[in-house]
C-alpha cells in the first residue's frame, strides 16, 4: 500500500493514535532503508565541557551551573588532557558542548576571558579547537548555542561540523510558567537564524527537537515541518536528533512526565516521513532502555556515544557499551559503524574548510564513515 506524503494533519492523527501507528512504521523502516540502507552509525567521540556557566536558565537543565558549582572555563591544560585520552581511545570526535554566552551574564566568565585576552566565549572554543586539532587526530564538533556568520567563520576552518538544537519551534515555551522563559538564546527565530547561518558558512549542521518539555502535539509537528522547509531552504542540515526529555532532580521540571518511548518512537518515525528517505535521523541510546525501537522507528544513527567521558547533558544516564550497542544493533539486522562527526554527503571542498579537508578525507574510508573501523572493528 502506497503511504501518503508528509501531511501535518495526518501526522498529528498519528501522534494521538487516531490513525494506526502500523503502518507508519512500515513506512519510515521502508524510507530509511531506502535512503541510508542497512548500516546504522555512531560517533566515537569525547565531551569536553569548555564550561558549563550559560546566559540562560532552562528549567530541565542540570547542564548548566552558577561558577561556585561548575567552576568557569576548563583550561587549555584540562581541554587537552580530555582530547589526548579521547585521541588514545581511537575516538574522531571532540564534542564540546558549552553554556550559550555565558559572559552576557556571569562577572566570572569576562574576567577569565579578559585574562585570556578575548572579547567571547565564541573566540575561546576557537582556540581550544585549534589546541585540539594540533596536538590530537581529533575533529572538533562545536555546539555553543546561537552561533551567527561571524562565529561560524572563526569555528569553520578547525570544525568539519557544529551543531544546536532547535528544540522547538513554538514561542508559547518562552511564556511565564515554560520551559525557556528567561532564556533569550531559545527564542526560535533566533535558533532558526542560526540554521540559515549555516547554510550561508556552508557549515554541516547537526539540530533536532527535543521532545516532552511541555508541548503540544500540532507544536511537534510544526517543528518537524520547519526543520524540514529549513534542510531544503540551506543544504546545510547533515542530520536530526529526536531527543526524550529526561526528568531530572534538582530541577523545576524534575517531576514533569517524560516521554513514553512507544509513543516517543512515533515522533521518530513522523520524523523519518517528513524529513524524507536521505535524511540522517538520530536518537541517543542512552535515554530509553529498549532502544531498539526506534530502528523500527526509521533511524540510521545512534549519535556520539563516548567509550571514556559521561554524557555531560544527561548525566545520570551511561552510555550503553559499545559492544553492548553492537550486538544489539546487529541483532536488530542492521551493522553498526562508526562515522565522523561530518556526515559522508559533505565530505568535500564546498561543505569543509580548505585547511582541513585533506585530513578529513583521511581519516574518511571508502564509505565517507570513519576509516579507523578498519582497526578498531566497531567497539
Ligand atoms: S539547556 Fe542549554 S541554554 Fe538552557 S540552561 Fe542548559 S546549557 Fe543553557
Amino acid at each position: 500500500m502506497t503511504h501518503p506524503s508528509p501531511d501535518p494533519d495526518l501526522a498529528l492523527r498519528y501522534l494521538s493514535g487516531e490513525t494506526d501507528e502500523a503502518l507508519l512504521f512500515e513506512h519510515s523502516s521502508t524510507l530509511r532503508d531506502e535512503g541510508r540502507g542497512k548500516v546504522v552509525t555512531y560517533s566515537r567521540k569525547v565531551f569536553i565541557p569548555l564550561t558549563t556557566l550559560c546566559n540562560d536558565r532552562c528549567t530541565y537543565c542540570t547542564f548548566a551551573k552558577p561558577p561556585g558549582a561548575g567552576g568557569v572555563y576548563l583550561e587549555p591544560d584540562e581541554v587537552l588532557a580530555v582530547a589526548k585520552a579521547g585521541d588514545a581511545a581511537d575516538c574522531t570526535e571532540a564534542l564540546f558542548t558549552l553554556g550559550d554566552r555565558p559572559e552576557n551574564r556571569w562577572p566570572q566568565a569576562r574576567d577569565f576571558l579578559e585574562g585570556k585576552g578575548l572579547d567571547s566565549t565564541i573566540e575561546y572554543l576557537a582556540e581550544m579547537s585549534s589546541l585540539v586539532r594540533s596536538e590530537t587526530s581529533l575533529f572538533p564538533h562545536a555546539n555553543p548555542g546561537l552561533l551567527d556568520d561571524t562565529a561560524m567563520t572563526l569555528l569553520r576552518p578547525t570544525n568539519p561540523s557544529m551543531g544546536m538544537m532547535l528544540e522547538n519551534i513554538s514561542t508559547r515555551l518562552t511564556e511565564p510558567g515554560m520551559p525557556h522563559h528567561n532564556c533569550p538564546t531559545k527564542e526560535p527565530v533566533r535558533r532558526v537564524a542560526t540554521i540559515e547561518a549555516a547554510g550561508r558558512q556552508k557549515v554541516p549542521f547537526t539540530t533536532g527537537i527535543l521532545v516532552g518539555i511541555g508541548e503540544n502535539h500540532e507544536e511537534i509537528v510544526d517543528s518537524l515541518f520547519a526543520l524540514s522547509d529549513l534542510a531544503g531552504a540551506t543544504g546545510a542540515i547533515q542530520e536530526v536528533i529526536i531527543q526524550n526529555f529526561r526528568a531530572k532532580a534538582d530541577t523545576p521540571m524534575r517531576r514533569s512526565a517524560e516521554p513514553v518511548p512507544r509513543w516517543f518512537a512515533r515522533v521518530v518515525a513522523l520524523a523519518r516521513w517528513i524529513m524524507g528517505a536521505e535524511a540522517s535521523i538520530q536518537v541517543p541510546p542512552n535515554l530509553t532502555e529498549s532502544y531498539e525501537i526506534y530502528l523500527q522507528a526509521g533511524i540510521n544513527d545512534w549519535g556520539g556515544v563516548s567509550p571514556l567521558t559521561i554524557d555531560w547533558v544527561n548525566p545520570e544516564a551511561p552510555w550503553p557499551h559499545l559492544e553492548d550497542l553492537q550486538r544489539r544493533t546487529q541483532a536488530a539486522g542492521f551493522e553498526l559503524r562508526p562515522r565522523l562527526p561530518v556526515y559522508p554527503e559533505y565530505i568535500n571542498e564546498d561543505w569543509i574548510d580548505g585547511g582541513l579537508l585533506a585530513d578529513v578525507q583521511a581519516a574518511a574510508d571508502d564509505d565517507g564513515l570513519a576509516a579507523i573501523w578498519t582497526k578498531i572493528g566497531v567497539a
